[in-house]
């Protein structure tokens, strides 16, 4: 059964990302204070972005020759003008890739490769790492910039260089250039493998907007809200939800650059801030973190949580804690845009990740792609505007994804109930999720085959409720005399650890005589997964 949302369908905008979010449909006035750092206080106004992203995009042409089509990586916390480069691209014609900042040069080097980068902006805490990765790659150091007003180990900072006299005429694109031309190279394993670059088009984050507003937009008012962005502005979540939707709707972001619990309640409590967008483990904090108790978070309306699973209990104890809050889930992906569902404001059920959003269908489906009827549970197929346009340079991966009829196969167990309400019951990809961060199983994999002491293996996630997370356990076959001791399973966590970001690292290791594979050689997760569920029970 096709199952098609409720929602009246919306009209794909036919123009370019900038001239769509600047349109201004809400009147925001241009010295309204857009993004404001919530450490410093420092801020940037409508007004003053909108006229800096042009610079910024000028400068690009004329220093850079920079052409249609060209990347710029960005790799730094967030900031609170980190919507100048990463739009000023966007307007000069090219495409971002917003990388984690705390990826090691590796990690980097891999996604500047990938995306063939020929702009690089760090941030001071992460500049050294930034050159190595550009070393690995043979990106120029003349082209990699830093965050700031300061130069940083000779690396110059963008604002210097960028800020010139010329504004650039924005590059105005068809319907069909809309449709095709890539705006965001965000990185997401999808159902298997290593990550991979996903190509994300103007009309797909446009139409994520417009089906985002359908939802819920009412329900904001850049006049009187105030959203707190702590969601990182690399993962596609923060980056649509705090800079496209914020810049669309005229609404203040108070940027914190890191997590900080204390300065979270600070800001809300000092600049009453009204939403915010947050993950399970932030959300577990509020519930049950003495220090939650100390603050007025009354002005908080609404707190929108993604990226993972929000179990209906934590729900209800963070409610209880903050009574006037609405806490309710959004479901997406990188390769959706990322919204394609969201629970409404007005009606929420605790558990549920909401109605699926306008002009998406879905299809729920057994293990062969037959549709099951309602009320099942099967993966969700996902179709609609928002629907990425694949992988970069990767049609095989793309295809295994996306099938004829446009259906996207996001890995994910879904059902639905009779409301029309969906739910997330269980994950049949491979994908790992550590706070809401992509951990791919087979990128750990890869990297634990290069040890000698491990001949086979196999990485999968454990849910542990205690921190609202899923934790990175290996499954290790090791090699012959090798003893299986707590010392060789802090051996093989460190050589990970030495070579990934702090949230792939593995946090348990479990060796095993032989790794459960089908007969074509396929890893059963499954069978791990269940062996470890059944352990966690009898602990
Ligand atoms: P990403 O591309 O990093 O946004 O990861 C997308 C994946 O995160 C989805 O395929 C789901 O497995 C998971 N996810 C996102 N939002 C939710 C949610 N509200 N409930 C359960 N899982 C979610």
């Amino acid at each position: 059964m096709v199952i098609q949302s409720l929602l009246p369908p919306i009209a794909v905008p036919e123009t370019g990302l900038i001239q769509f979010i600047f349109q201004n449909t809400r009147k925001t006035p241009d010295n309204r204070k857009l993004f404001i750092d919530a450490f410093t206080g420092e801020s940037l106004t409508y007004g003053q972005l909108k006229d800096s992203i042009l610079c910024f995009a000028a400068t690009l042409q004329d220093k850079f020759n920079f052409q249609r089509g060209d990347v710029v990586a960005i790799y730094s916390p967030n900031q609170m003008d980190y919507s100048v480069p990463l739009l000023g691209t966007v307007a000069a014609g090219g495409a971002v890739s917003p990388a984690n900042p705390a990826y090691t040069s590796s990690e980097l080097a891999y996604q500047l490769q990938m995306t063939s980068a020929k702009i690089l902006i760090a941030h001071e805490t992460n500049v050294e790492i930034a050159v190595k990765a550009a070393d690995m790659v043979g990106l120029s150091r003349s082209r990699i910039f830093v965050f700031g007003k300061n130069q940083v180990q000779g690396i110059d900072p963008w604002f210097q260089v960028f800020m010139g006299e010329r504004r650039a005429t924005l590059i105005s694109l068809t319907a069909q250039e809309a449709k095709e031309t890539v705006v965001y190279l965000c990185f997401s394993s999808g159902t298997t493998g290593k990550s991979k670059g996903v190509m994300t088009t103007h009309a797909n984050i446009t139409a994520n907007i417009l089906q985002y507003e359908g939802s819920e937009g009412a329900s904001i008012n850049g006049d009187k809200d105030r959203m707190l962005g702590v969601l990182p502005f690399f993962h596609i979540f923060g980056l649509s939800l705090l800079i496209h939707i914020a810049i669309y709707l005229g609404t203040p972001v108070y940027v914190m650059s890191r997590f900080d619990l204390v300065k979270f309640c600070e800001t809300i409590q000092k600049e009453k801030i009204t939403f915010s967008a947050l993950v399970p483990p932030i959300v577990l904090l509020l519930a049950k973190d003495p220090v939650v108790g100390n603050y007025d978070l009354s002005s908080l309306n609404l707190v929108i949580c993604g990226a993972a699973p929000l179990s209906a209990e934590l729900s209800q104890q963070t409610r209880k804690r903050l009574p006037t809050t609405i806490i309710k889930q959004a479901y997406g992906l990188t390769e959706t845009s990322p919204f394609a569902s969201v629970e409404r404001t007005d009606d929420v059920v605790d558990g549920s990740i909401g109605f699926l959003l306008s002009s998406m269908s879905i299809k729920i489906v057994d293990d062969d792609g037959v549709e099951l009827p309602l009320g099942q549970r099967g993966e969700l197929w996902l179709k609609g505007p928002n629907i990425m346009k694949g992988y970069i340079n990767n049609p095989k991966a793309t295809a295994e994804c996306i099938d004829k009829e446009g259906y996207f196969h996001s890995g994910d167990i879904a059902t639905q109930d009779h409301d029309g309400r969906l739910y997330i019951v269980d994950r049949k990809k491979e994908l790992i999720k550590y706070k809401g961060f992509q951990v791919p199983p087979a990128e750990l994999e890869g990297i634990l085959l290069t040890s000698p002491i491990v001949t086979d293996c196999a990485v999968i996630g454990l849910y542990d409720a205690s921190q609202a997370t899923e934790l990175p356990r290996g499954y290790i076959t090791l090699a012959a005399n090798v003893p299986a001791t707590e010392e060789t399973a802090e051996i093989i966590k460190k050589f990970v650890a030495d070579k990934v970001v702090y949230y792939k690292q593995l946090r348990s290791i479990v060796f095993i005589d032989e790794i459960p594979k089908s007969p074509s050689g396929k890893v059963l997760r499954r069978v791990l997964r269940d062996a470890a569920a059944e352990e966690q029970v009898s602990q």
